[in-house]
């Protein structure tokens, strides 16, 4: 720990020698994360693929792809994202020069999860970065091929006295949470999260934090055959294809009217065999489960006696290589873990209702979730949807894709969290916005000082209630009535 301390010294010394603000050094450190993503390509497709079986495609597609995307982003923005902007400033103050202007917050914690190792930990880096600060990361230990190519690589291309990556399970995260931070951003479970914001409390360190949650997905009677085919094969996609379902914005549940379950149902078992293959004692294609612990937790919600007679599909699992099979349940009971936990998980419930409209009750009666799917061609059910559900993003018509739009926030509300990034979101989410004014000792409005009379009262009434272009007109009038 005295390791950990001496580097923290570092990182802060380097801040305040004021070397991370330019914008030279912000735009190199982008650029040699591109370099790093380039020359280790396969090396993080190895590690992906021992820690949690990744395909290289899923791997480039979720991790190496999002990553480079987003640093050549923010590299050809983050110029127009440093400019001073200006503010528009009451003429009351005339002559008067207002801006915002972003500076850096200083040293920055990032947390990330296993799931998306790569991606999960050097998203918000291109965040932090961009806004110029020091950083130190701290990847999950449950990925530890992942974490340990990030502590042994990036100090090869990042400026070392400026990044730090530190790794550790939970002690070393309780002691990294007792230091004194500038930022704490955040990707983990709620309950973590809960620990993040009480440590974070002990400093007044503001935090971002990316949780997880249940994800529905509510699928409206598609008339157009077409249409339903690439719903459900969407539906299959954003299930079991990224990382088998260990995803916080992937499909957690499905919600349909009774008549359309078993179409639904058919489909997605002709969608599994195409992708995954016929065979479950050797599925093709789908990630591992990260490890026994998460195994177990997965196979006793399955376990359950209630659970077990809803399969509708699939179920069998392989202890040895921490694979699960696409597993359909129908109509689960509400109150078992399945359904009143995240499931992160390749496991699927169906829950019929009478009419689709109702889904919006389920959803309301739950916490708020990180994503709402909603697979509709009718205008006035979209429009109820958004307008009476709330969560931190809503898709129509397909699943996961906000996830790689850098224009659009990410993030999530009440229990799937608080705070966005990706793009500007990133950059603002470590940057502080100053407020910079400049006067002129030029024209001193004697009305805001004392001694106090009745003509200063009505002149600052005025002051805050008008428009400041009829204030100056309306001063010269009521000079003339009190004096
Ligand atoms: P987790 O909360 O167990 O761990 C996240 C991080 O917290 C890890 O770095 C871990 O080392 C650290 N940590 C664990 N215990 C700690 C403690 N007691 N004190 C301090 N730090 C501690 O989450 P996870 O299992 O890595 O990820 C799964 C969860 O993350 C799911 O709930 C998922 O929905 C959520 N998630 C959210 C997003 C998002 O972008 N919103 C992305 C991925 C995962």
């Amino acid at each position: 720990m005295v390791e950990q301390e001496r580097s923290l010294a570092e990182l802060r010394e380097t801040f305040r020698s004021g070397r991370t603000r330019g914008i030279g050094w912000r735009k190199a450190q982008l650029r040699a994360l591109l370099k790093l993503m380039d020359d280790n390509e396969d090396q993080i497709f190895n590690a992906l693929q021992r820690d949690l079986g990744k395909h290289p495609v899923e791997a480039y597609r979720d991790e190496v792809g999002v990553v480079k995307k987003s640093a050549n982003y923010s590299l050809s923005c983050i110029d127009k994202w440093m400019a001073p902007r200006q503010g528009r400033i009451p003429l009351l103050f005339f002559p008067v020069r207002g801006q915002v202007l972003p500076e850096p917050l200083g040293l920055v914690l990032i947390f990330s999860s296993w799931n998306f190792p790569i991606s999960l930990s050097l998203d918000p880096l291109i965040g932090a970065l961009s806004a110029g600060n020091t950083v130190v990361l701290k990847p999950s230990e449950l990925a530890s091929e992942c974490s340990s190519f990030l502590a042994k690589t990036i100090p090869l291309y990042l400026d070392r006295k400026a990044v730090k990556v530190i790794e550790g399970g939970t002690d070393v995260a309780e002691h990294l949470l007792k230091q004194k931070w500038d930022k704490i951003f955040f990707t983990g479970s709620p309950r973590v999260g809960r620990i993040v914001m009480s440590a974070a409390a002990e400093h007044l360190t503001p935090v971002t934090l990316e949780l997880g949650g249940k994800c529905p997905t509510i699928l409206d009677s598609l008339s157009d055959s077409s249409d339903l085919k690439v719903a459900v094969k969407r539906i299959a996609g954003g299930k079991w294809g990224p990382c088998s379902g260990q995803a916080c914005i992937g499909i957690d549940y499905v919600l349909v009217e009774h008549k359309f379950a078993s179409t639904l149902i058919e489909l997605l078992k002709k969608t599994i065999k195409r992708f995954y293959g016929e065979n479950p004692k050797s599925l093709k294609n789908l990630c591992r489960i990260v490890n026994k612990h998460q195994f177990d937790r997965l196979r006793n919600i399955l376990e359950d006696p209630a659970v077990a007679a809803s399969i509708v599909h699939g179920g069998s699992l392989d202890e040895e290589n921490l694979t699960i099979e696409p597993t359909i349940l129908l109509d689960p009971p509400l109150d078992a873990e399945i359904m009143t936990e995240e499931i992160f998980g390749p496991l699927l419930p169906i829950i019929t209702l009478s009419n689709i409209h109702e889904s919006i009750e389920f959803i309301n009666s739950r916490p708020k979730p990180l994503a709402i799917y909603a697979f509709t061609k009718d205008e006035t059910f979209k429009k109820e949807i958004l307008t009476e559900t709330s969560s931190g993003s809503l898709t129509f018509n397909d699943v996961m894709i906000q996830f790689i739009c850098d224009t659009l926030p990410f993030g999530g509300v009440g229990q799937s969290g608080f705070g966005r990034y990706h793009g500007k979101y990133s950059f603002d989410t470590f940057s502080h916005e100053k407020a910079v004014l400049e006067r002129s000792f030029f024209l001193e409005l004697e009305s805001r000082y004392p001694p106090w009379n009745e003509f200063k009262m009505q002149f600052i009434r005025l002051a805050y209630s008008f428009d400041y272009f009829r204030l100056l007109l309306l001063f010269l009038g009521l000079k003339r009535r009190f004096t």
